[in-house]
């Protein structure tokens, strides 16, 4: 397939070729388009074999369901059966957004787009070449623009790396503004809960909505969800190839990763290159220790993390490295969104006060 590619600069909008990718979406075409977010790849939400056409592109199981993006408050009443008022009065602050609520589905909304759920996941993206594609098209549904499991893509080109060939159209309007996906709640749950932390800091929305949000385990990415409540909880995420040690975050985080340098040198034996990703506070510790070493950011700016967390990942296979080991931040505010991030793309998660034991090899204690 070939795949068009219209580079659309964000702050001069070419209409032609919005409307262009329009036409294509409105033929059952799938389009990759920016957020502020993530990039995604769309198709029209009331269109089933559009739909079907993502899962197929991103090789995504079928049974994990999208969220339908909108441009303004009517398409709202379109796709979902009713609004709460306290969820209406709610989006009126937080839309457009990196807000994502799930209600009850409306009966236009294609079954593909949320997997046969009775309930809808909803946003307004905060993207003005975004907005003006479905102010053209009407509805979208899309999930992230990446193959299924690598890490989602927050640039033009890291969207055509995995889509090109697969997708009908790709707009590259450069580097999204948050790097983490959207924040969603489920609003048909009492309380409501929190199904997956993101760009918008949950103690956020729980203000604005006055009321608790309930924050499980599995939304922090500790454990792999057995109900299908959430589907796309099921499923191993922006996984660089390279193995991933995340070390949880605690004041001298820093001590901890040395440990897990020495141990996984001890382990892998000569020869075998390590790589540490670490703030731009404690990188240096690590020269000379690993290999390679990544800097993701400031510790005491977690949107700067958040912005370069998928970046790196998709960074550190290029590396040449065997192994690599990634420092934890506090999980306040953003910091609950890349620590869900970086749970998921770990084969192991290392707490101070348990032992990294691999098999047959060594143990550490602290
Ligand atoms: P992505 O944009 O690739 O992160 O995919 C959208 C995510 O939204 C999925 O992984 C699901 O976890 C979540 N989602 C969408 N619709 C629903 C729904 N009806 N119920 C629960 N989770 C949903
Ligand atoms: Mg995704």
């Amino acid at each position: 397939m070939l795949t068009r590619v219209y580079r659309i600069a964000v702050d001069n909008i070419d209409e032609g070729s919005v409307r262009e990718c329009c036409e294509i979406v409105s033929r059952g075409g799938i389009v990759v388009f920016p957020t502020e977010t993530v990039y995604g790849l769309g198709a029209s939400a009331y269109n089933g074999e559009a739909v079907k056409r993502i899962f197929i592109a991103k090789n995504r199981p079928m049974d994990n369901p999208l969220i339908v993006h909108i441009s303004n408050k009517k398409q709202l009443y379109e796709v979902v059966e009713e609004v709460p008022e306290k969820i209406a009065r709610a989006i009126d602050v937080l839309w457009p957004g990196p807000f994502t609520v799930l209600l009850r589905k409306g009966p236009r909304v294609a079954q593909e787009a949320t997997a046969n759920l009775p309930t809808v996941a909803v946003r307004m993206p905060a993207h003005p070449v975004a907005l003006r594609l479905i102010d053209c098209a009407g509805p979208i549904a899309a999930p992230s623009a990446n193959i299924s499991g690598r890490p989602s893509p927050t640039t033009g080109f890291h969207a055509m790396v995995d889509m090109f060939g697969r997708a009908d159209a790709i707009i590259d309007s450069g580097e999204t503004l948050y790097g983490v996906e959207s924040t969603i709640i489920d609003a048909t749950s009492k309380p409501m809960k929190l199904l997956r932390p993101g760009a918008m800091p949950v103690e956020k929305i729980a203000e604005v909505l006055g009321e608790e949000i309930i924050i499980t385990p599995e939304a922090r990415g500790y454990r792999e969800s057995e109900r299908a409540l959430a589907p796309g909880m099921k499923y191993k995420h922006y996984s660089p190839e390279t193995p991933l040690i995340l070390v949880e975050y605690r004041e001298d985080v820093e001590k901890m990763v040395e440990d897990v340098i020495r141990v996984v040198e001890e382990v892998g034996g000569t020869g075998k290159k390590v790589a540490v990703i670490a703030s731009s506070e404690t990188f240096h510790r690590y020269k000379g220790l690993a290999d390679k070493v990544l800097v993701y950011g400031s510790r005491k700016n977690v949107f700067e993390v958040a912005r370069n967390l998928f970046k790196i990942l998709r960074e550190l296979d290029r590396e040449g490295v065997d192994i690599a080991i990634v420092e934890g931040v506090e999980e306040k505010g953003l910091g609950l969104a890349v620590m869900n991030r970086l749970r998921k793309a770990s084969s192991k998660v290392v707490k101070y006060h348990q032992n990294l034991y691999i098999p047959g090899h060594n143990s550490i204690q602290t």
